[in-house]
């Protein structure tokens, strides 16, 4: 019976998209679609009328296939699959909603209202008029049934339009607002599970995605770098495609290692993370950092470590997880599907060059005066860093 759907109603928030920003608010949402609807099998048409966003599927499709892609598109609230028949009189028309009404409900123990909607002007009857007799001649053939006006168990949509629309579900859409209608953010990408949602949960608000990712080769394995692209494509599935920045760290790291007191590794070391991200950012048109911190959660993260890696940075950091337990973090990471790849066993350069009791409460003039020890060579080290990064679109 799925099959029967020709066609899919979306329905977007309004709020705040009045004016010129609604325009920019549909044409991203209706780019972002098409993208999510790209590697669908099927044939589809994406189009914008009267204040609505209509799918019309032009071949045959898989129906489970579809609305998984488009339940990932940021900014959809509901998605409609619609039925689609031909004008061929009222009469007719009682009939085929009919014939919907009990396909899609077998059980009638319930309530409904018609709403009708008169699109094409010149049918016979307004839309008051549909109402009141769609209504009637559904409650005769179902004598079960009920109508409810104020809150019907089903709303039951009738679109007159060249062909009538009938749509009563309303699948929930991920909701936000479509990629690309806020800017554009560099996400810090490691092959955690906190990343991955960060980056997801910045995109939901619309803005697009940039992603570094450092690698410490042979310390890191060329497999640790594919987890990471994997990762990125995850994400990418709801960002659309993401430009992954893949940096060799090694150099530094070794550096850092060699010149600094082993406890004050790791934020040294994601201080340099930080200052090559934003140079990046700023290279590619980027507004700020995103990154997978949550308060406390490792020793590189308590307020201390946060302010002392934060304070290399000139561009906002978003850490929209900052505050979610653990578990919080990992319910999204399964609802999103980047759980499974987050958790392969390969190591990150984080952990190859952890100290065994790093500071908790770094002082940032400490560790300022321990950075000094790199003065010599970590500028060009930087700058070589930088000018050998290796670009990856991911989609
Ligand atoms: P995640 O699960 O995201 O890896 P984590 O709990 O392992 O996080 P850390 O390793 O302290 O935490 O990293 C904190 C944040 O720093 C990460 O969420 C990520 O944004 C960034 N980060 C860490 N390592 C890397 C890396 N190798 N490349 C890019 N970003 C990194
Ligand atoms: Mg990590």
């Amino acid at each position: 019976m799925k099959n029967m759907f020709k066609a899919f109603l979306i329905k977007y928030g309004e709020i705040g998209i009045k004016g010129k920003n609604r325009y920019l608010f549909e044409d991203a949402l209706i780019r972002q679609i098409r993208y999510a609807l790209a590697d669908v099998e099927g044939e589809f048409d994406v189009t914008k009328e009267q204040g609505r966003i209509y799918i019309e599927c032009l071949s045959d499709y898989d129906y489970d296939e579809t609305v998984d892609a488009l339940k990932r598109v940021f900014g959809i609230v509901g998605i409609c699959p619609v039925v689609h028949v031909e004008d061929e009189g009222f009469e007719k028309l009682v009939e085929e909603v009919t014939a919907y009404m009990d396909w899609m409900y077998p059980d009638k123990n319930t309530t409904f209202k018609v709403s009708a909607r008169r699109a094409r002007k010149n049918y016979p009857l307004d839309s008051m008029e549909i109402n009141r007799e769609l209504g009637g001649r559904l409650l005769e053939a179902f004598p079960e049934i009920r109508v409810d006006v104020h809150k019907p168990a089903i709303m039951l949509n009738v679109e007159i339009r060249q062909k009538i629309y009938i749509y009563s579900e309303i699948i929930p859409g991920a909701g936000g607002m479509p990629v690309g209608t806020n800017g554009k953010a560099m996400l810090l990408l490691s092959g955690g599970i906190d990343s991955p949602v960060a980056g997801y949960m910045i995109a939901k608000r619309g803005v697009k995605i940039d992603a570094t990712y450092f690698h410490a080769p042979p310390y890191t394995s060329e497999r640790a770098k594919q987890k990471v692209i994997d990762l990125a494509k995850l994400v990418a599935r709801y960002s659309g495609p993401i430009n992954l920045n893949i940096v060799n760290f090694t150099d530094i790291q070794l550096y850092i290692y060699e010149k600094c007191p082993h406890d004050e590794l790791t934020i040294i070391m994601r201080r340099y993370m930080m200052k090559i991200s934003e140079h990046l950012a700023k290279e590619s048109g980027c507004q700020a950092l995103i990154t997978g911190e949550s308060i406390g959660q490792v020793a590189s993260q308590t307020m201390q470590s946060l302010a002392a890696t934060n304070e290399v940075c000139t561009i906002p950091v978003f850490r929209p997880v900052i505050g979610f337990d653990k578990q919080e973090i990992v319910d999204i990471a399964l609802r999103i599907d980047t759980y499974e790849t987050s958790i392969q066993p390969y190591e990150d350069c984080c952990t190859i060059f952890v100290a065994k009791h790093p500071v908790t409460k770094p002082n940032i003039n400490i560790i300022k005066r321990s950075e000094r020890n790199l003065e010599e060579k970590i500028d060009e080290m930087m700058e070589t860093a930088i000018a050998t990064v290796e670009t990856i679109v991911v989609e």
